[in-house]
């Protein structure tokens, strides 16, 4: 066992990496000495888990995509609980004007599938409706130019379902910036069917149509005993064959005769045939800049934005709230600083005992003021009375806690997958070391571990073994 692969990083991406890794190991498909890093105390990195009084509370993500299997696949295949949102809850509110409407039934997410839940909704102006339902009518684009989220709703269907509906579900998810994420990167089905088939509005209706009553679970998936598990379980296998370092950073990378010099904080100095770095885009940089500078310049044109999330619990016998939903959304022009508030009791019956609700609150939105860099007192009063306003909540928590993530969410921008190229072909000039994490092709746990399993085999393929 001369060969040494060295995994930076023990989120998703890295754990995923090390357990593909591990089983090739036991397949007798490699014989290599295999170490992850990581610089806290706990593997997970962002899917971090705590386990009170019966409610499992997500520090960061609380789910993962059934069509981007991979995450699921990891979790099912080492025997744990995974589990869909509330069958009898799927509505999700969105404030409009201080108020709490519905999203439309048969809503996908900017293509109203369904007439008459549109024509009701308060979230759009007769005008706004009038050009949703125009729709059909409106040129399709030519060119295969990225644009951003909000160019191409506001092209389709226009500026009111984009800033009430739309907006709202898809920044939510990529950092609230509708105006500079990419369309292309983030939700790409939605340029391709306007390239393949012209009206997405025509094609939502005839796919509807022609589709049979889903019979299969929910898009949002997670698992029961928090998400975490299922890395902490990986790891927990893979330990026979990977060498886990725990508290642990990797302080400097150098390229040596082909090899990697690697550096740890412990002082430790060691040569790597191989290195995965499944790190945040800023530290891979910093990492090779004294290598591949073209690389480091290129990756630190991803902007990352900032998070916050505020866990609240309360007796059930103190709120008056329906609950009857899995959450709101906050559009951007409501006066408000948090963009959005999950509902975890009702979302996912199992994380929390009947006789408590259990709330994520996400305080402050993408590109704007840094709520990480607030006092707790300011983010819990600032919690308490957006909750106030918005769901009457007036009792006091029986559990706070807030989660800070600075410069945690990679922003996909008009241009990324360009970038992308770039940084693919420049990391080809550079055998040996492998990029891999939610920057670059998939921010969500899925791809996460889609992109550590790939970066495996790409070493492992380097080294001279069959992938
Ligand atoms: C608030 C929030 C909510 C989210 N919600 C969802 C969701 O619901 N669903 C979803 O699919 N995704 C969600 N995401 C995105 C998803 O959580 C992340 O994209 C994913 O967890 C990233 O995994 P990763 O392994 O690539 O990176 P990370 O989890 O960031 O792991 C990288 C690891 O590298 C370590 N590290 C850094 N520098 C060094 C070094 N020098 N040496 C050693 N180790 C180092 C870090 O400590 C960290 O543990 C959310 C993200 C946030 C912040």
């Amino acid at each position: 066992m001369s060969q040494t692969i060295v995994i930076v990083g023990g989120g998703a991406t890295g754990v995923g990496a090390a357990y593909h890794l591990h089983k090739q190991v036991k397949a007798g498909s490699i014989d290599a000495k295999i170490m992850l890093v990581e610089r806290d105390a706990t593997l997970g990195g962002k899917a971090k888990t705590d386990v009170i009084d019966g409610m499992v509370i997500e520090h960061g993500p609380d789910s993962y995509l059934s069509y981007k299997p991979w995450f699921g696949n990891l979790a099912k295949e080492l025997g744990l609980t995974t589990v869909g949102t509330n069958p009898h809850c799927k509505s999700t509110y969105i404030l409009h004007k201080g108020r709490m409407e519905s999203l439309p039934v048969g809503m996908n997410i900017m293509i109203p599938t369904e007439v008459w839940p549109f024509l009701k909704t308060r979230l759009l102006s007769p005008l706004g409706k009038l050009r949703a339902g125009l729709e059909p009518f409106m040129p399709i684009k030519k060119d295969d130019e990225d644009e951003s989220i909000g160019s191409f709703v506001g092209r389709r269907f226009g500026r009111d379902v984009l800033e009430h509906v739309a907006g709202p579900l898809m920044g939510g998810i990529h950092g609230g910036d509708w105006e500079n994420v990419s369309i292309k990167c983030t939700f790409p089905s939605f340029p391709k069917m306007e390239k393949e088939g012209g009206s997405l509005l025509l094609q939502g209706w005839k796919n509807k149509a022609n589709k049979p009553k889903s019979t299969t679970g929910s898009a949002f998936q997670t698992v029961q005993a928090g998400l975490q598990s299922a890395l902490l379980k990986a790891a927990e296998v893979a330990r026979e064959t990977v060498d886990f370092r725990t508290s642990t950073s990797v302080t400097a990378l150098k390229l040596v005769d082909g090899k990697y010099d690697v550096t740890l904080s412990t002082g430790e100095q060691f040569v790597a045939d191989a290195v995965i770095l499944a790190v945040p885009a800023y530290v891979a940089a910093d990492l090779v800049k004294g290598f591949r500078a073209d690389v480091a310049s290129a990756l630190g044109e991803i902007p990352y934005n900032n998070s916050c999330v505020v866990a609240v619990a309360y007796n059930k016998a103190d709120i008056k709230h329906p609950l009857n939903a899995t959450g709101f959304l906050v559009p951007s022009g409501e006066p408000l600083e948090i963009s959005a508030s999950t509902w975890i009791s009702t979302k996912w019956p199992h994380a929390a005992p009947e006789d408590k609700v259990l709330l994520r609150c996400f305080v402050g939105r993408g590109p704007g003021k840094d709520w990480t860099k607030e006092s707790d007192e300011a983010i819990m009063a600032t919690v308490k009375d957006s909750l106030k306003q918005t769901m009457g909540i007036e009792a006091n928590p029986i559990l706070t806690k807030i989660f800070r993530w600075p410069k945690s969410m990679a922003v996909y921008r008009v241009g990324h997958l360009a970038l992308m190229d770039k940084v693919d072909s420049l990391m080809a000039q550079q055998p040996g070391l492998y990029l891999a994490g939610a920057a670059y092709r998939g921010v969500g746990l899925g791809d996460c571990v889609r992109e550590g399993t790939t970066a495996a085999d790409k070493a492992m393929k380097h080294l001279g073994w069959k992938a």
